[in-house]
């Protein structure tokens, strides 16, 4: 009788459209986030807790770039899969308790494909297990044999995910890629960009896992004027997200190439806008501070690229409103049936969004040229980012400042406080309680953490002292 009850009261948990301890967790963070950014468009705190980055897990990388947002001393530390995993669980532990399950996370640090590939495997098993979205973020110069590894159970030479995230990382401020070592262009590196979009391609024709792939580029004023190009030669490539980081003076100062301020990320975002061959509505929904992050969220039917919702279209806003007002932090990758709950049970509580949502419907149709259009023509979603971290120099004093409890005023400090306080890249301390922006992560704790870490895990073993 008992154990009827705690699977009645599981399945009532799993049917609602928001996890308990998600709604706990959107809570505090709508509580905590600065007044600036407590827009109607704000996603922060009401449908997203915010993205997860894992650190100190695995520094080292075997690609030199320039920038690298790690400190010189990561390439100091050997990779080590027992260290990874105990760190993964320990960070994932403390972010399912912090900020509930279903968030997106990624796993990264130097190179993940520098980790044997069960060992990667156990880390994406233990950030699934705490209730995360993992995605493995790398610069994608490895193997199919490697891919294959990760995939599959060794004892069963069956596959032991069903999808796999991953985000290639590939820019020409990379050097040491294998069969490229220094690359003239973005151009030259599309043959890469494609065979790690083939990979996954074939993976999932050989052994039917699927998978998300995200492009990720750093733009400095050495390509910023290839973005457009880079969007057009490789948007049928497979990818499902193009992520752009305007470059920051952040990490390693041996690798800071250029003047990183010489553009403005308006003007990164014209770039990105030329390439996709529209305007893009980022300004329809807001993930943190809009000084950080811009998404745009659309799909492309032929050539021409449909936005989720228009930024101008009062109704659109209003769709989305009352979107979050039933859904909420809603995960709907979710088993059928209780995905279909979910979606009742959501309704339910707010049943305006039925009709706001067939109202979109014809209009999303109607943008993307009818329904003989989309029938022809097949929309392919497809995500434009832009992702701008801050200055070491400036992220220093402010985070110092915000930890005693202090607002500068000092307009650029104070400026680069509010970002922080508005930030939707958090890394995971359980040892000091604390949740922390990547920019603080970067600036501030990497150093002191790689140095910890280098004697920890030096790169090679010391000789035995003679008896
Ligand atoms: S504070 Fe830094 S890490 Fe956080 S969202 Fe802004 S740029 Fe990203």
């Amino acid at each position: 009788m008992a154990a009827l009850a705690a699977r009645l009261r599981d399945l009532e948990v799993r049917t609602r459209p928001e996890h308990p301890d998600l709604t706990a967790a959107l809570a505090r963070r709508w509580e905590e986030l600065p007044a600036h950014v407590k827009t109607r468009n704000q996603m922060l705190g009401r449908r997203t807790a915010g993205c997860e980055g894992t650190h100190g897990v695995f520094p080292r990388c075997n690609l030199a770039c320039t920038p690298c947002y790690h400190s010189r001393e990561a390439n100091r530390v050997r990779t080590d899969g027992e260290h990874t995993l105990r760190e993964v669980e320990s960070q994932m532990a403390y972010l399912r308790a912090q900020r509930g399950p279903g968030q997106n996370a990624q796993l990264i640090g130097g190179e993940v494909t520098l980790l044997d590939p069960d060992d990667h495997a156990g880390a994406l098993q233990a950030m699934i297990g705490h209730g995360r979205k993992p995605m493995s973020m790398s610069h994608g110069d490895f193997d199919y044999g490697y891919l294959e590894a990760l995939a599959l159970d060794p004892a069963t030479g069956r596959p032991r995910f069903r999808h796999l995230s991953f985000a290639g990382h590939f820019d020409s401020m990379m050097y040491g890629r294998r069969g490229i070592k220094a690359p003239e262009s973005e151009a030259a590196l599309n043959p890469h960009r494609a065979r790690f979009c083939e990979m996954f391609a074939r993976l999932e024709r050989e052994h039917g896992v699927a998978s998300y792939l995200a492009h990720n580029m750093t733009v400095t004023p050495a390509n910023v004027d290839q973005v457009p190009q880079v969007i057009r030669d490789c948007r049928e490539m497979g990818f499902r997200m193009f992520s752009f980081q305007p470059a920051a003076f952040i990490g390693n100062t041996s690798r800071w190439k250029h003047d990183y301020r010489d553009f403005s990320t308006d003007e990164v975002w014209r770039q990105i806008e030329e390439g996709a061959g529209a305007r893009l509505h980022w300004g329809a929904f807001q993930i943190g501070d809009p000084r950080c992050n811009r998404t745009a969220y659309g799909a492309y039917t032929g050539d021409r690229y449909v936005p989720l919702l228009d930024e101008d279209d009062e109704r659109d806003a209003r769709v989305l409103e009352d979107f979050v007002a039933a859904f909420g932090g809603m995960d709907f990758a979710a088993p059928p049936g209780i995905l279909a709950a979910r979606v009742v049970r959501g309704l339910a509580r707010h049943p305006r969004a039925m009709a706001s949502g067939a109202g979109w419907g014809r209009r999303f149709v109607a943008r993307a040229g009818g329904l003989r259009g989309l029938v022809r023509e097949r929309p392919q979603p497809l995500t434009y980012v832009m992702h701008a971290f801050m200055d070491a120099e400036k992220v220093k004093p402010a985070w110092e400042m915000l930890r005693r409890g202090e607002l500068s005023d000092e307009p650029a400090i104070r400026e680069t406080q509010e970002r922080l306080q508005a930030c939707s890249y958090a890394m995971a301390h359980p040892d000091s309680d604390e949740l922390v922006p990547a920019c603080a992560q970067h600036s501030v704790l990497d150093p002191q953490e790689n140095l910890r870490l280098r004697e920890q895990l030096p790169l090679l073993e010391l000789p035995m002292a003679p008896s």
